[in-house]
């Protein structure tokens, strides 16, 4: 495999990050994962907008987009895979062991694995901690992640391959990697971004291509709704066949598998949206 690390692509056995990294140490460090299909990225835009909103959220300097777009372009061509997660990392870079930051400046880099294709459907669970919908970091795509690898490892436990949270009121907010939406009466819903969740791209397309709603839920609308669907880079959209307990129809249902047909045709003639 063949890795961007600061300014040049390297063999992923080659490649060199001080392990003082502050990314590394401390967690402070932002991230994108773009999907690619073919050989080429998927929303780049979107996802480079978003990763400079991130570094700014965290105090970082904003990435030399040009370098990164660069990087993608390199990494994707070096590693031809049918689909791939293209991963951007950005990290504070070598620094004390505290909190401060160095005056190193920032890491980047930019690696590429193959992925296969989701299933259509997935089963979900919920868990009793909370997302911060007022915290330092919320809405920004950190990579102080931890805590969503607590909740996807409990998934895993219980045959699910998603953690749904509440917000720290009880509303319903996202996954460990994904955004939720419910079907009621016929209508499309999604919590909105003031919820804690991540602006995830594949939503707000979603909510672009669909007219689905932005609207407060509580967590037991998931007891209730007709349909459920996540959406991330990776999965697109994906229903929902089982939540907690609670089992639904084993196929998309009519008003996600109208969702999934616009996004597939969207997202094919359009590919940085
Ligand atoms: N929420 C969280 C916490 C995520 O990490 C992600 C993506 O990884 C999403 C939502 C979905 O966002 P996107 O559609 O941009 O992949």
């Amino acid at each position: 495999m063949r890795i961007w690390v600061n300014g040049g692509l390297r063999d992923a056995d080659d490649a060199r990050l001080s392990v003082l990294d502050h990314g590394l140490t401390v967690g402070d460090g932002i991230f994108e994962t773009v999907r690619t299909g073919e050989g080429k990225p998927f929303a780049l835009t979107r996802h480079l907008d978003r990763l400079t909103r991130s570094a700014r959220g965290l105090g970082l300097p904003d990435p030399d987009l040009d370098e990164v777009r660069r990087a993608a372009t390199a990494v994707i061509d070096a590693n031809p895979v049918p689909l791939g997660r293209l991963r951007i990392t950005y990290t504070g870079g070598l620094s004390p062991l505290g909190s401060d930051r160095g005056t190193a400046g920032p890491s980047l880099v930019v690696a590429l694995d193959g992925v296969s294709r989701r299933p259509d459907t997935t089963a979900v669970i919920t868990v009793p901690w909370t997302r911060n919908e007022r915290g330092a970091l919320t809405g920004l795509k950190t990579t102080s992640y931890a805590e969503n690898v607590v909740a996807l490892a409990r998934a895993r436990e219980r045959g699910a391959s998603e953690a749904l949270f509440p917000n720290t009121t009880g509303r319903l907010c996202e996954g460990t990697g994904s955004n939720v939406f419910v079907v009621l009466d016929g209508r499309i819903h999604t919590p909105p971004v003031a919820s804690g969740c991540l602006a995830g791209i594949t939503r707000a397309l979603a909510v672009e291509w669909t007219g689905a709603e932005e609207t407060d839920l509580p967590m037991e609308v998931l007891a209730e709704a007709d349909e459920i669907f996540l959406t991330s880079t990776l999965r697109d959209i994906q229903a929902v066949h089982r939540v907690d307990d609670r089992q639904l129809a084993p196929e998309p249902g009519p008003v996600t598998a109208k969702a999934m047909r616009i996004f597939d045709e969207r997202a094919g003639n359009d590919l940085d949206p």
